[in-house]
């Protein structure tokens, strides 16, 4: 008898949220056209709702009133600053800020940090730059909240998602990034078999509408790893439907 069968589940839908963040809402507040509409298109297209202010006040009103998880501040813009927004945003509310500057002056950097900014980042930037900071914003933001644990632990298996650290009945575990965010990700939701076009969309940021081997190939390397040269096996193939992490106790 196939151990699998049981385990059985059918796909899961496509996820457009990134990884166990659910849908979170971004402001953007930004008054050049282009980079407002590189930055609503980019974010959109990453899973995330977005709305947008094309200046200070606009934007203080939107971030002071609305229900935000992260904003994405510039700092020059027409009305009030982003200086000013960030300042008077800061005596109401905790939401965690990205500031963008034209500037590329550290003291300015210093000065948004200092100023309650939790990130800074100097235009031009690659929007996968930006991408990688938004996320990690979130993530810590979840943490503190306690959305998210920072500490996943499956029979001898540790996963540090803070820190980024794994660690197998007390041995070290090196992983690439990639292998970490699958390892997370499979962790996170132990239990529940995921599809390979679940995996390869919130692992790769990317809809592998036929070719989904690249997970396939991603799970053996990560096996290798973390599965292989121990006794017991974590990470299980469920036919046709995909892969689940769990101690199924061998
Ligand atoms: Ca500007």
């Amino acid at each position: 008898m196939n151990r699998d069968t049981g385990n059985k589940r059918p796909d899961l839908p496509f996820p457009a949220a990134p990884v166990n963040l659910g849908t979170m809402r971004l402001l953007v507040v930004e008054d050049e056209p282009k980079m407002l509409d590189f930055l609503r298109k980019g974010l959109g297209e990453s899973g995330f709702v977005v709305d947008v202010a094309r200046d200070g006040e606009e934007g203080l009103h939107l971030a002071a009133t609305g229900d935000y998880d992260l904003i994405v501040l510039d700092i020059g813009l027409p009305k009030l600053d982003g200086w000013t927004v960030l300042n008077r945003l800061r005596a109401e509310k905790p939401t965690p800020v990205l500031c963008l500057s034209a500037r590329a002056d550290i003291d300015d950097r210093v000065k948004g940090l200092e100023m309650g900014a939790d990130d800074y980042l100097t235009k031009p930037f690659a929007f996968s730059e930006l991408l990688a900071r938004v996320r990690t914003l979130l993530r810590r933001s979840a943490v503190g909240a306690g959305r998210e644990p920072e500490h996943l632990s499956i029979a001898g298996l540790e996963v540090d998602l803070m820190r980024r650290k794994v660690t197998r009945d007390g041995q070290r575990v090196d992983l690439t990034a990639k292998e970490f965010a699958l390892l997370s990700l499979l962790a996170r939701r132990q239990g529940e078999v995921l599809s390979r076009t679940l995996i390869a969309s919130q692992v790769w940021d990317m809809n592998f509408d036929s070719d989904t081997n690249v997970v396939d190939v991603a799970i053996r390397r990560l096996r290798a790893k973390v599965d292989d040269p121990f006794p017991k096996k974590l990470i299980h193939t469920v036919r046709s439907a995909g892969y689940v992490l769990e101690d199924r106790g061998l």
